[in-house]
């Protein structure tokens, strides 16, 4: 029903099957008052390509057209051909503090019009509500989710994630909703926090809910329609999201952009041009609450597809680094990231485009943590008695400092690193994402540095050498030669490839994928080493793109030989196998197991229950959505076995 087809972290593009058609997600769906039409559900789809619509079921369950929905069908009655969206009528009981409805009749009731997407009516719980009262929400919720499973017939069903600023609760609740045989899943209770501008609270809830939600299923931030949080929602695991804002906030007169949020009236110039805003003034926009609305739409949709964009663009945490600093209350949530940095680490990429430096939160970035603890786990210097430190600089930096480590070499025994804002960064790593691929600014923030100089400090506590020197001009060679008279006969190839194996692939790869003859292929153009033949045999590429390894069948049945199992694996189904040994792709459904240490864009080792090496290739997904999804491709084989 689900299909994520690109990513970004926890964000994803996705394809949602319906009984009216497929919604692209990330998705927006404009609630529509079927009593009160702002903007006609037709237009919406003609005019703004709105794919999905959602509207209240317990108000139209109240009102004088429920008769007509019942007969008509929600999607005649509404005039849109597209999949519809049906809340239960909880966000009422927070505006009115109770609803007059049974969990039973509002569930028939949506299976009745024809929602493609019903919700149970799950308890609403306040930020300020007490622990107990959270509980109980829960509770009750879980039960009502249940009992709606069996009313449900073909109609999706959307359970909702409770648990007030519980983490915990919000964790459990979303466990137990996964358990059961619901399509989507939502976050609620979350609006008041968004008026509020609680967008660390939200932060909160979002991740702890996702902690306990199966990767599989779609995940609705209910009620958050504001543009600002699009990019830190996605990023976070939300895929979809309703707006009732675009309307409600142009009867009172105010405008929403991606930066917030402003009243017409105080409008001077109007810096849209989007089709409601063409040719228009500020006083246009005041004087027709229509046209604001309009606006207001547009505003909303252009910021989802500017983070779609973001998504296949492999940029979104760029781009969410910048939103953030349009409030001090998103920027605070920006910051409490770095607090679940282990828990985001598990859905990046092992690869990326490129870093961007935007201020200090960027080198808590999952990607840079993950470099800092494979440098301080995995790495295994040359033999030398010191350690040259050297500061930022251009990338690459051997190239940078290719006369400095020329003559360091030649008269000390001595290594270098180079004290990189993102962590210490051996130079033989230097062209590894994230670190080779990042670009930072000249003069970098006071926290940046002095995290720097943190990271620095947990390397050498791990005593790889008798002492550090920083690096103060020609004079600090003289200095290291004197300390540490003699030469580090560094093999720079060799050094780099066995660094690298280890990095990526984990302690003593380089070991098993570097034992033997070892022959370096190198571009004519750059000199650099393009392939890595061990023993005669192609093992390994390495990209130019991500300074990454690109793992061949021969390297495959190195580490396969050398590593226990689990390590690298993803195991498949036996229906799977001679598929997968001549070449094709794994399919998710067919994975029964896999290393937990796999991210996505990591070179894995496919193998048979009885841990037969089947292919090698490229996971796409970690090891908990390759258990969990029903559709898409685990792992981009490479070559299989048969093949060659
Ligand atoms: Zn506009």
């Amino acid at each position: 029903m689900f299909e994520m087809r690109e990513r970004a972290g926890l964000g994803r593009i996705g394809r949602l099957e319906t009984p009216h058609g497929v919604v692209e997600t990330p998705a927006l769906m404009p609630v529509v008052n079927p009593s009160r039409l702002t903007i006609p559900p037709r237009r919406l789809r003609e005019a703004f390509g709105v794919e999905v619509l959602m509207t209240n079921a317990y108000i139209l369950h109240r009102g004088d057209l429920r008769e007509r929905a019942v007969e008509e069908g929600i999607h005649k009655l509404l005039d849109f051909p597209g999949p519809v969206v049906t809340d239960s009528g909880a966000f009422q009981q927070h505006v009115y503090g109770r609803v007059d409805v049974s969990n039973e009749e509002i569930v028939r009731f949506q299976v009745e019009i024809g929602s493609d997407l019903g919700t149970a009516l799950d308890v609403f719980s306040e930020p300020e509500d007490p622990r107990e009262a959270c509980e109980e929400a829960v509770q009750t919720t879980l039960v009502r989710c249940r009992e709606a499973a069996g009313w449900r017939g073909e109609m999706g069903l959307v359970g909702t994630v409770q648990g007030g600023l519980f983490p915990d609760l919000r964790q459990e609740s979303a466990q137990g909703l996964s358990e059961l045989p619901v399509q989507v899943h939502a976050i609620g209770g979350v609006v008041p926090l968004m008026e509020a501008y609680r967008f660390r609270d939200l932060v909160e809830v979002i991740v702890a809910s996702r902690k306990g939600l199966r990767p599989d299923r779609p995940v609705h931030l209910f009620g958050g329609g504001h543009p600002l949080v699009f990019g830190l929602a996605v990023l976070l695991g939300c895929d979809l999201f309703d707006s009732a804002s675009y309307a409600k906030y142009a009867q009172d007169g105010r405008m929403i952009t991606a930066r917030g949020t402003t009243h017409v009236a105080d409008l001077r110039y109007l810096a849209c041009d989007c089709p409601a805003c063409h040719g228009a003034t500020p006083r246009d926009l005041r004087e027709d609450q229509q046209r604001l609305a309009e606006h207001n739409l547009h505003a909303s949709l252009r910021e989802l597809r500017e983070v779609r964009e973001a998504i296949h663009e492999d940029r979104l945490w760029e781009h969410v680094e910048g939103r953030c600093r349009a409030h001090p209350s998103l920027l605070d949530a920006l910051k409490t990231l770095r607090g679940h940095v282990e828990f985001l680490e598990r859905f990046e990429k092992a690869t990326g485009r490129h870093v961007f430096y935007t201020g200090p939160e960027t080198i808590w970035r999952p990607v840079a943590w993950r470099f800092r603890r494979r440098v301080l786990e995995r790495y295994r210097p040359p033999k030398a008695e010191g350690i040259l430190i050297l500061p930022e600089a251009a990338r690459p930096y051997s190239r940078t400092y290719a006369p400095v480590l020329r003559r360091l070499f030649r008269r000390a025994s001595a290594h270098a690193l180079v004290k990189s804002v993102f962590g210490p960064v051996p130079v033989e790593l230097d062209g590894v994402f994230p670190v080779g691929q990042s670009v930072v600014p000249r003069e970098l923030d006071v926290e940046a540095l002095e995290a720097s100089e943190a990271f620095l400090q947990a390397f050498l506590r791990k005593g790889h050498f008798a002492f550090g020197l920083l690096w103060e001009g020609k004079e600090s060679l003289e200095e290291i030669a004197a300390k540490a008279p003699g030469e580090a006969p560094v093999d720079m190839d060799l050094a780099r490839a066995r660094a690298l194996a280890d990095h990526q692939f984990g302690p003593r790869a380089a070991d098993a994928l570097l034992a033997g003859e070892v022959t370096f292929v190198k571009s004519k153009r750059t000199a650099k080493v393009r392939n890595i033949l061990a023993d005669g045999k192609h093992a390994l590429s390495l990209r130019a793109r991500d300074g990454l390894y690109t793992l061949k069948l021969a390297g495959g049945r190195r580490l396969h030989g050398a590593f226990q199992a689990p390590r690298l694996r993803v195991v498949v189904v036996e229906e799977s196998a001679p598929f997968n040994r001549e070449g094709k792709n794994v399919f998710a459904k067919f994975v029964v197991s896999a290393d937990e240490a796999i991210r996505p864009w990591d070179e894995v080792l496919v193998v048979d229950q009885e841990d037969a090496l089947l292919a090698v290739g490229r996971a796409l997904m970690n090891r908990d959505e390759m258990l969990a999804f029903g559709q898409g491709v685990a792992v981009k084989v490479r070559e299989g076995l048969a093949a060659v």
